[in-house]
C-alpha cells in the first residue's frame, strides 16, 4: 500500500485586506512531513506513506493567487514523481480562499483527481469549519473532520480518515460521499462543542455509523467567507448511499431544528461592558477574548482597540497578549531592553484597524535568526504589553512562558482569541468574550453577504427546510 500524503491547511476571512504569502505558511516537504508532530499519527499505519507537501497558515485573509499557484504547483509535480501510488491522503482544513476563486479546496482536490484519474481512492480529513461544496465530494472518497471545537481531536480524525483508507484499500471496498447542505451559518464562538446544543449534537454522530456508515460529520462551516459554498452540512461516509443518505438527512434536520438554541459559551458583550465586569471582578485572572482580531479565526491580529481602553482607564496589572507589529517590534529591538521609547502600535496590516500612540518601556527581547519571529515584551504604566513581529496567537502556556510571563498571576489577561483555548480556558476567573471590531466581528448578520447562497439565515429569513442529500457523482454503492 503506497498513499501519498499533503495537502493545505488554512482558513481565510474574505473581509481582510492582507493577502496570505508564502512565508505566511509552515511547509514541511518530503521527509520532513512525517517526522513533523502533525503528522505523528502514521506511525501507527502498516503502510508506505510517500510524503508530498503540506502547508499549513495560521488562519487569516485571503491567499494570493500567486501563493495559491506556488504550493499547488509543487504538490502536483512532487505526486507526479511519487507515481505510481495506491491512493492519496489529503490533510486539509477546508475554509481557504484564495484571491478571485471561489472554491479553493475544489480546485486544489479536482486537481488532484485529474492527475490520479477516476480510479484511485482520495481520503480527506477536515476542520468542522471548512466550507464543502458539491465539487468537493464529486471528487472524493473519504471524509472526515474534526468533532470538538476547541479542536482536541486533530490526530484521532486525521486517523480516521486513513483507516478508512486503508480498510478500503485492503478489502476492495469503494466508500462513497454524501453531503446534505443545511442553510445556516453560525460563529464558531456560538458553536463550541463544550456547550450545549453542539455538545449533544456531536456526540449523536457517532451512533448514527454502521456497517454501511463508515463516518458521519457535522460541518460548522466558515462564516466570515461570503463566497457561494459557504455553508453547513452534514459530510457521511459510507458503503450504501441509502443508507449514508438516511444519516446525513437525519444530521442536518437535527442541526436545523437546534438552530434557535447556540449561544456564546462565556459572558459575551460590548468591550465597554466587559471591562465593567472586570472591574468589579473579585477573583482572577479575568481572561478577557478580544473576539473580532483572533488571528486563529482569520482576524488580523493587529488591532489596538483593547489596548486603548485600558490606556484611557489607568488599567493596573493587566497583561495584553498580544498585538502584531513588527515596525514596533524593530524599534523596540534597536532601543534594547530596559529603554524607553515613544510607539506607534497597532494598525500596520490593515489600515482600519486602530493605532495606539504611547511611551513604553522594553522589558523583554525575544531574538529569532528570522526576524519575523522575534517578540517583545513592553510596559505602559500598569500594563504588560507583548508585540510580535508576525500575526500569531498567545493561546499556549508556553507562549508565554517562553517570554518570562505568567497569565495565571495577572488580575486582567487580554488575548485575541474566540471561545479559549483548552490552556487558558481552565485559568479564566471568569472567562469574557467582547464583540469587538475587525475582519471577523461576531455581528453576523450585519456583515456584507454578496455571494452566498440565497436563504442562508443569518443573512435572510427563512422559517423552513428540509434535507436534502447530494450524493458524491463517484458514489456507486
Ligand atoms: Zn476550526
Amino acid at each position: 500500500m503506497r498513499i501519498a500524503v499533503g495537502g493545505i491547511h488554512t482558513e481565510c476571512s474574505t473581509y481582510s485586506p492582507v493577502l496570505m504569502q508564502p512565508e505566511d505558511f509552515r511547509v514541511v516537504r518530503g521527509d520532513e512531513l512525517p517526522a513533523s508532530p502533525h503528522f505523528d499519527f502514521l506511525k501507527a499505519f502498516d503502510a508506505d506513506f510517500v510524503p508530498l507537501v503540506h502547508a499549513r497558515a495560521v488562519a487569516g485573509g485571503p491567499l494570493a493567487r500567486s501563493t495559491y499557484d506556488l504550493f499547488k504547483a509543487e504538490f502536483l509535480d512532487r505526486l507526479d514523481a511519487a507515481q505510481p501510488v495506491d491512493a492519496v491522503y489529503l490533510a486539509m482544513h477546508g475554509a481557504m480562499h484564495v484571491d478571485g476563486m471561489w472554491d479553493a479546496e475544489g480546485d486544489w482536490i479536482a486537481a488532484v483527481r485529474e492527475a490520479v484519474g477516476p480510479d484511485m481512492l482520495i481520503a480527506c480529513s477536515y476542520d468542522l469549519h471548512g466550507n464543502v461544496s458539491q465539487k468537493i465530494v464529486d471528487q472524493i472518497d473519504i471524509f472526515a473532520a474534526y468533532r470538538t471545537a476547541p479542536h482536541i481531536d486533530i490526530a484521532e480524525t486525521m486517523t480516521a480518515s486513513v483507516e478508512m483508507l486503508t480498510r478500503a484499500l485492503k478489502d476492495g471496498t469503494r466508500p462513497g460521499v454524501v453531503r446534505v447542505p443545511v442553510p445556516h451559518l453560525l460563529p464558531g464562538e456560538r458553536s463550541s462543542t463544550e456547550d450545549e446544543p453542539a455538545r449533544r449534537l456531536y456526540a449523536d454522530l457517532p451512533k448514527l455509523e454502521s456497517d454501511d456508515v463508515w463516518r458521519t460529520d457535522l460541518m460548522i462551516g466558515y462564516v466570515w467567507a461570503d463566497e457561494p459554498r459557504a455553508t453547513a452540512c452534514a459530510v457521511v461516509t459510507g458503503t450504501d448511499k441509502k443508507a449514508a443518505t438516511r444519516a446525513g438527512e437525519r444530521i442536518a434536520q437535527d442541526f436545523w431544528d437546534a438552530r434557535d438554541d447556540f449561544r456564546f459559551g462565556p459572558t459575551t458583550g460590548p468591550l465597554d461592558e466587559m471591562l465593567d465586569i472586570a472591574a468589579k471582578a473579585t477573583t482572577g485572572p479575568v481572561i478577557l477574548a478580544d473576539s473580532g482580531d483572533n488571528p486563529t479565526g482569520g482576524g488580523v491580529g493587529d488591532r489596538g482597540d483593547v489596548l486603548a481602553a485600558l490606556i484611557a482607564a489607568g488599567w493596573q496589572d493587566a497583561l495584553v497578549a498580544g498585538i502584531t507589529d513588527r515596525a514596533a517590534v524593530e524599534q523596540c529591538f534597536a532601543a534594547g531592553e530596559g529603554a524607553t521609547l515613544a510607539l506607534k502600535i497597532g494598525g500596520t496590516l490593515d489600515p482600519a484597524g486602530v493605532t495606539v500612540e504611547t511611551t513604553a518601556r522594553v522589558v523583554t527581547l525575544l531574538d529569532d535568526t528570522d526576524p519575523a519571529e522575534r517578540q517583545t515584551v513592553v510596559r505602559i504604566d500598569g500594563i504588560t504589553l507583548v508585540l510580535a513581529a508576525r500575526r500569531r496567537p498567545y493561546h499556549n502556556i508556553s507562549d508565554f512562558e517562553i517570554l518570562g510571563l505568567d497569565p495565571a498571576a495577572v488580575s486582567l489577561l487580554v488575548v485575541k482569541s474566540g471561545y479559549l483555548s483548552p490552556e487558558l480556558a481552565p485559568l479564566a476567573d471568569p472567562s469574557l468574550m467582547a464583540l469587538t471590531d475587525g475582519v471577523i466581528n461576531q455581528d453576523i448578520p450585519r456583515l456584507p453577504n454578496r455571494l452566498r447562497a440565497k436563504g442562508t439565515l443569518p443573512f435572510e429569513d427563512r422559517a423552513h427546510y428540509t434535507p436534502k442529500a447530494e450524493v458524491s457523482a463517484r458514489f456507486t454503492g
